[in-house]
């Protein structure tokens, strides 16, 4: 039972579910981690996690990720550095070894993970490989599967298909304006037919690779709109998603569309007997849309098109989710009709990934596998996924259709009890560095993970990333030791937000310390807390859980920040470190600012968890401080004698949110 507020028991609180699944997008496994990794996603579902086991209790909260270890990157990645001498070991080792410096880098940060799993390595694999099976069956019994023969890559050189990141061209969408394209996708996650890349080339040998047929299972979405379209616009109306990730869901709703160049269009007009019927419509940067009823009908068009030499570019559309490749790096994938040595395709498996992650961890603990339904099927709980904005198409609509299919023939997206309940996408924008779009494979390499604590405490990091608003729109991470525009005198952004702990708040905890060892003999001071400073603090909570709910955490972190200048400030006015305020005032002045650090704790215990536990210890109590069942409940509540209790002794010029050793460097 959750304690009441004194001042506000109208004010209607957000609901949560009883159990919660945190899920943040799994880093792939031929690298370290930058800071994307960890400013775009981590950091924001670790805050997240931490803050619903305060809320839900502990043993109500999974948080998961793993490394992605399958697909075509890795293998062309391994295959490289053993050639060039910087690797020695089999392709596993290889994503082991960068499975286990991603998980240092993890821990760095303080994200604490129920488990940082691996999609390929014990334990994981073995149950994820048979929840893939069960899935795929489930989906072809319930008649939602194609089987579709299509054109593959073929380095005839090689004498091997190609899959993935071992072609290479440009991507076919209009307007796109990534730096390279693969197969069937580009950089910024655009879906198209492999034969619709652009001026394509293997990455193995650098010939013009042929086209060979080869069949495969697909999950055609077109099926699911009826379904998806309506509950996606919800996820906006009731602001579950964040407007611009729904928006940008919904384009793949749009109707199948062909993007001509405007002094292209006087050779289409010469086809115009032969294509089927579409509409047109005027498009952007000079170029006209032919819009067709039906991805089957534009297909058509596109053979036409192509057979004619017209360049045509197609929009973003719901095209068939291909399930199965024939990479031999890939999780196996079951036999279904004369379908052979058929392997899952890098992206459907990492989608049910966070579910065999959960299954493996239920496992570990004892329990039996299928209790991982309890945390995916029931009405009781919810899988909130953090992922960045580039892959909103395979969390947002592919991942949703999966779903939906597993169902039965039928399906609703308000799942039934026993069924996979839709989960809740969180998708944060760009984090740009430097006003660029930084990524491992284009010109502007972003900084590591590992590189930003040369400079930096996690904390610092941490809450600086929170403060970005990234959930509204694309934001710089622009570290000023990092930064060759920076100025000697100019502010550093990360310092600027870290402030709030390293100076705020680590002199509102000390003040209390320091002030009640000289005049208390370090016991709790004894008292209730003002009314008014109760009546702020209960406002500050019902404001930073409100925001958390809503998982703007921006919003949360300032709500924190303005309380802790708040409590200081109250503090410098009531002076009860100077020898001659009264006893009764000093007494009620350390009352109530012990009550601020408590608050302020509990409310920074998710954004800064090694600091804000140091406190706790200090203040000798237990655990049960960050329960929000208790939020409201003041420091005495929590003591076994409120009038007499000691506190740990702190020693000077001890800090509890420290700086970084490179801070206090003379100049
Ligand atoms: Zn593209």
């Amino acid at each position: 039972m959750t304690s009441a507020s004194e001042f506000f028991r109208d004010r209607e609180r957000p609901a949560f579910p009883k159990r919660a699944v945190v899920t943040a997008g799994m880093p792939y496994g031929n690298k370290d981690l930058h800071f994307g990794h960890i400013g775009g996603v981590f950091i924001f579902a670790d805050v997240y996690a931490r803050f619903l086991r305060d809320r839900l209790g502990e043993d109500n909260v999974l948080f998961v990720s793993g490394t992605d270890c399958y697909g075509s990157p890795i293998v062309a990645d391994h295959v490289r550095k053993v050639e060039d001498g910087e690797f020695s070991g089999t392709l596993e080792e290889f994503a082991g070894s960068n499975h286990q410096r991603q998980t240092e880098t993890l821990n760095a940060y303080s994200i604490g993970l129920s488990a940082f799993a691996a999609s390929a390595m014990e334990p994981y694999q073995p149950i994820h490989a048979d929840l893939g099976a069960m899935i795929m069956r489930q989906l072809f019994e319930n008649g939602h599967l194609k089987k579709r023969t299509t054109l593959q890559f073929y380095d005839t050189e090689r004498e091997t298909y190609l899959n993935g990141r071992q072609v290479l061209g440009r991507c076919p969408i209009q307007g796109c304006k990534s730096e390279k394209a693969y197969a069937d996708e580009c950089s910024l996650g655009h879906q198209y037919e492999p034969k619709e890349l652009v001026a394509p080339r293997s990455a193995l040998t650098d010939n013009t690779p042929e086209m060979r047929d080869v069949t495969n299972w697909y999950l055609p979405l077109e099926g699911f709109r009826p379904a998806m379209q309506p509950w996606l616009t919800e996820q906006l109306e009731s602001g579950a998603w964040r407007e611009f990730s729904v928006q940008s869901a919904l384009e793949y709703f749009e109707e199948p569309t062909i993007h001509v160049k405007q002094d292209l269009m006087e050779e289409v007009e010469k086809l115009v007997d032969q294509l089927p019927t579409h509409r047109r419509e005027e498009g952007n940067a000079k170029s006209e849309r032919l819009i067709f009823e039906s991805l089957e009908v534009m297909d058509q068009a596109k053979a036409i098109l192509t057979e004619a030499g017209i360049r045509y570019r197609t929009g973003k559309a719901l095209v068939p989710f291909r399930l199965t490749g024939n990479l031999e790096w890939g999780l196996p994938a079951p036999e279904l009709e004369e379908t052979k040595d058929l392997t899952f395709w890098v992206w459907p498996e990492s989608l049910w990934a966070p579910i065999s992650f959960v299954a493996t961890i239920l496992q570990q603990r004892g329990e039996p596998i299928e209790n991982w339904r309890d945390w995916w099927c029931s009405k009781d709980a919810m899988a909130y996924q953090f992922i960045g904005k580039d892959n909103l198409f395979y969390y947002g609509v592919a991942e949703m259709a999966m779903f939906l299919g597993m169902q039965g023939e039928d399906y609703s997206a308000d799942a039934p009890e026993g069924q996979i309940q839709l989960p809740t996408i969180v998708a944060n924008r760009h984090l740009l560095f430097l006003d660029k779009k930084a990524s491992s494979s284009g010109k502007i390499k972003p900084p590591m993970a590992t590189e930003l604590l040369d400079h930096y405490t996690s904390d610092q990091l941490r809450i600086h990333f929170l403060s970005l608003n990234l959930g509204n729109r694309n934001l710089s991470f622009r570290p000023k030791p990092l930064d060759p525009r920076a100025t000697e005198g100019g502010g550093d952004p990360v310092l600027k937000d870290g402030n709030v702990l390293s100076n705020s708040l680590n002199h509102s905890v000390r003040s209390c310390f320091y002030t009640t060892q000289k005049y208390l003999d370090g016991k709790l001071p004894v008292g209730i807390p003002s009314e008014d400073l109760r009546r702020e603090s209960e406002a500050a909570i019902l404001d930073f859980e409100a925001a958390m709910a809503r998982r703007e955490f921006h919003t949360a972190v300032g709500i924190g920040g303005d309380y802790i200048r708040s409590i200081n400030s109250r503090w410098s006015q009531s002076q009860p470190y100077k020898d001659e305020c009264p006893d009764d005032a000093r007494v009620q002045a350390l009352v109530d600012a012990f009550h601020g650090v408590r608050v302020a704790i509990a409310m920074m215990h998710p954004v800064a968890p090694d600091g804000t536990e140091r406190v706790r210890e200090f203040l000798r109590v237990g655990p049960e401080l960050w329960s929000w069942d208790r939020i409201f409940e003041p420091l005495s509540a929590f003591v076994e004698d409120p009038n007499d209790h000691q506190l740990e002794f702190l020693p000077p010029r001890v800090d509890f949110f420290e700086k970084h050793e490179s801070q206090f460097k003379k100049k």
